[in-house]
Order: C-alpha cells, then structure tokens, then sequence
C-alpha cells in the first residue's frame, strides 16, 4: 500500500525580515541571480534576521525562500537527529545575537505540491528552480515521491511521510498546519512541469 504524506506548513506566517547587510552580501554569494532565493544545494543556510523570530514552528525569510524551524518541532520530528534528515543551519537576530532555538532547514529533495487547473509555474532561467502556485486542493504525484520520507516543497513546506508525521500532530505547535495530501497517478493542474 503507498504511504501517506502530509504537508506541513506555517498558519498566517508571519515572514521573517533579512538584516539588510546580510541580504547585500547573500546576494553577491548564496542567492540565485534569477529568483533572489537560496541556491537548493543541500547545503545549510546561515540567516541573519532584522528582529528576533517570530514563535512559529515553521516560517521563512521573506525574499530569500529560506526556511526556518524551531528546535523543539525538529526533535520531535526526527528522534533520531534531526541532523541527519536536513541541512540546519543557524539563525542570527539583532546584532548578530544567535537564536539558538530556530534553525534553518534545507533539504535537497524536492517535491511540488500541486493544484488545480487555475495553478500555474514557472522555471527560474538560472537556477532552474521550479515555482510552483498551487490552487485548489493540494496533493502529490506518486512518479515525484521516490524513496525519500521527507521533502522541501518547492513553496516552502515541509513534506513527510506518514509515521514522521504522527509524531506532531495533536502537538501544540504555534501556527503549525499539518494537512494530510492526495497522492495521485496523474495531475490535475493541466500542466507540463519539468521533472
Ligand atoms: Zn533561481
């Protein structure tokens, strides 16, 4: 039987600020030219933020597409050492004062939740990152779940397998959203996303 998934995403986020010196220098090394947003290498991102973050379990830096989790969602997540699941990296708040309870996260995998026919795409020119809006219910494609258990969506979800999932949900989490996604053969969208 196919294992079930669930998006995990952050309720009326309330995006974090880049420190302004900070998004200067991002832009000259770790940002893509073409969407402004952090290369997808697997390598960890360290942020520095305009303010202390936000309570959010999940959220993201406005602008850059990095995103950002606490530490507590982490390890209840992956007992096993959220380490070894996803690149974390560090946050940084006001004066350069480390916010040791957030990290950033970055996972190679990708996967696209979808939508319905009033979704649409587009391909980054030079990172080839595809951004995808999603309309209508979301789900998955079977052909993009692979071997992996857990994904960054590429509108900046986490994505997990069932029983990783299980281990947060009833958890008071702030502004956490944890929805479960058809996994469906053939998309709905009417539209020809490159693999
Ligand atoms: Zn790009």
């Amino acid at each position: 039987m196919m294992m079930n998934y669930y998006q995990l995403s952050s309720k009326s986020p309330n995006p974090e600020t880049p420190d302004k010196t900070w998004f200067e220098e991002a832009k000259r090394t770790i940002l893509c030219k073409g969407c402004s947003s952090a290369r997808v290498t697997g390598q960890p991102v360290d942020v520095v933020l305009q303010t202390k973050p936000d309570r959010s379990a999940l959220n993201f830096v406005h602008g850059v597409h990095v995103n950002i989790a606490a530490v507590s969602l982490l390890e209840a997540l992956f007992p096993e050492g959220a380490e070894n699941v996803l690149g974390l990296g560090r946050v940084y708040g006001p004066d350069r004062t480390m916010a040791a309870e957030f990290r950033t996260i970055m996972k190679q995998d990708r996967i696209i939740v979808r939508g319905n026919e009033r979704s649409t795409f587009r391909v980054c020119p030079e990172c080839h990152r595809i951004w995808y809006s999603a309309i209508g219910k979301r789900y998955i494609l079977k052909q993009d779940i692979g071997a992996a258990a857990v994904f960054e969506s590429q509108s900046g979800n986490l994505v997990v397998a069932e029983p990783i999932a299980q281990r947060v949900i009833g958890g008071k989490w702030r502004n956490l959203v944890v929805q479960k996604l058809e996994v469906r053969d053939e998309p709905v969208d009417g539209l020809n996303v490159p693999g």
